[in-house]
């Protein structure tokens, strides 16, 4: 089958959680015809001031959800969705009825494939985490009828998705990071939070970002107000873009309708092709 016969919905806590580790994925499959949908859980109303003059805890979930779209037009996919839950908070807040909500989305937009964090929300991030055990759930949910029933209609079907895909870091890109010097950590309120990297047999699935860097270069860049106006891990736009690891995307495939991969997929959609 095609890319165009095909739907990919990404699912994520935050605004910018996209960028780094899947940016390339989505703009790849994008321009090949797949319907592309990014799902946050917030507005990232929680995120730290890191441009004053850009922002303020007033004003920061109106510009990040400005800085989605504005990435999400560059990647080239669907405009943005928001599950409207409290940044922050997602460990906390009612599990069922975020559940639900994102039940809901997997039943209007029916993708073959979804992608989210694994367990380990690269850092630990427990909004990250709250995402990774939805999404797995949600998975299972979506296709059950005994599920949510009164959501069922017209444009919100049962839909079995066919795979999940969680956003992992190698231990090999981990270590390289620590080599060159930068400490492979995620500043939280003034503390480093170490990203967790998974072994190599772990990782199922490498997709070759390498004619979509700009692209995913472009989108990054529009998170200014949580990455500021340098590049992260980079000395320059022009070094990043070189750099293997920016044109490699890594993921784990956690739940398959459709078998598993015998060798290392390069692409989302094997076994359904
Ligand atoms: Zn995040």
């Amino acid at each position: 089958m095609k890319s165009s016969n095909f739907a990919l919905m990404a699912f994520f806590a935050h605004p910018d959680d996209e960028a780094f580790g899947t940016g390339g994925t989505l703009a790849k499959y994008a321009a090949e015809g797949c319907d592309v949908y990014l799902v946050t859980a917030t507005r990232g109303e929680a995120g730290e001031v890191v441009v004053p003059d850009l922002t303020t805890p007033a004003n920061l979930p109106h510009v990040r959800e400005e800085e989605l779209r504005c990435a999400c037009e560059i990647y080239g996919i669907h405009s943005p969705r928001f599950l409207d839950s409290p940044d922050g908070l997602l460990p906390i807040i009612h599990q069922g009825q975020a559940v639900a909500k994102l039940v809901r989305v997997i039943r209007e937009l029916k993708p073959q494939v979804l992608i989210t964090f694994g367990p380990d929300g690269i850092y630990g991030h427990y909004d990250h985490i709250a995402v990774h055990r939805w999404a797995t759930i949600a998975y299972e949910l979506a296709a059950d009828p005994a599920c949510f029933p009164d959501q069922l209609d017209d444009s919100c079907e049962l839909h079995q998705v066919s795979k999940l895909y969680f956003r992992v870091l190698s231990d090999e890109r981990i270590n390289a990071l620590s080599e060159s010097g930068e400490r492979p950590a995620v500043m939280m309120d003034g503390v480093p939070f170490n990203i967790v990297g998974r072994p190599n047999d772990e990782i199922t699935t490498v997709i070759d970002v390498t004619d979509y860097v700009a692209a995913k270069l472009r989108g990054l860049q529009c998170h200014v107000s949580q990455i500021g106006y340098d590049i992260p891990f980079a000395e320059s736009a022009e070094e990043v873009l070189e750099q293997p690891w920016f044109r490699q995307e890594t993921y784990t495939l956690g739940r398959s309708k459709v078998g598993w991969p015998e060798q290392m997929e390069t692409d989302l959609f094997d076994a359904l092709r």
